[in-house]
């Protein structure tokens, strides 16, 4: 059947097509050169004293949001956990809405699911915790108190990831004298407008347009 309208040639046929390979130099030289990133081998380097870095498979990625694609209005994580690990201990809420994807990771199958995690929505007497045992998705809505996260059995490999719909990803916390303080995170990456600084997550980044 013929198809209308679209142009079917393979990019090899096409003639004249831009085809890039991801450098700096084609990123500055292209249109839409900033809308597509290649993920960058991180390795978490936050782990509380005393705990155990081998809980998470190295290396990791991570979508940090508007800094690594312009204008991204989210961030997300894609990590693969091998062992019990407590992963995220502080109430918390975010001004945008959260979601947090739990699936196997013994691939290609992701219903090959055997963990136990658990998961508090909710704050004081709300509060309440449900314990993930198959693939599970959980929205976690703008405003509203979330964690902890603890994965407390691991039998199989489990794929998580975290989505925040914030170009940074970061939290709003409840400090004991009742002031609240937001935190921010942005990765272990150099700052963009000056190698040798460590990123401080100061949003200056976030401001790009990827148009220019
Ligand atoms: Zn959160």
């Amino acid at each position: 059947m013929a198809e209308k309208g679209f142009d079917l040639r393979t990019a090899q046929e096409a003639e004249g097509e831009k085809k890039y390979i991801l450098t700096e130099d084609a990123k500055k030289e292209s249109k839409f050169g900033k809308l597509v990133f290649e993920f960058p081998q991180e390795r978490n380097e936050v782990v509380a004293e005393g705990d155990p870095e081998d809980f998470v498979v190295k290396p990791q990625a991570y979508f940090r949001g508007a800094s690594q694609i312009p204008g991204s209005e989210f961030n997300q994580s894609y990590q693969i956990f091998v062992k019990p690990f407590f992963l995220d201990r502080i109430q918390h809420r975010h001004a945008k809405d959260e979601f947090l994807v739990f699936l196997g990771a013994s691939f290609p199958n992701v219903f090959d699911f055997d963990a136990r995690i658990e998961f508090t929505l909710g704050k004081g007497e709300e509060a309440e915790t449900y314990v993930i045992t198959k693939p599970t998705i959980i929205r976690i809505p703008a405003g509203v108190y979330h964690c902890p996260l603890n994965f407390k059995e691991i039998n199989k490999p489990v794929l998580f990831l975290a989505t925040l719909f914030t170009p940074m990803f970061g939290g709003i916390y409840d400090l004991p004298d009742g002031k609240t303080m937001e935190m921010y995170y942005n990765g272990p990456v150099q700052c963009k407008y000056n190698a040798q600084k460590k990123c401080d997550s100061c949003g200056k980044c976030l401001q790009e347009d990827w148009q220019n």
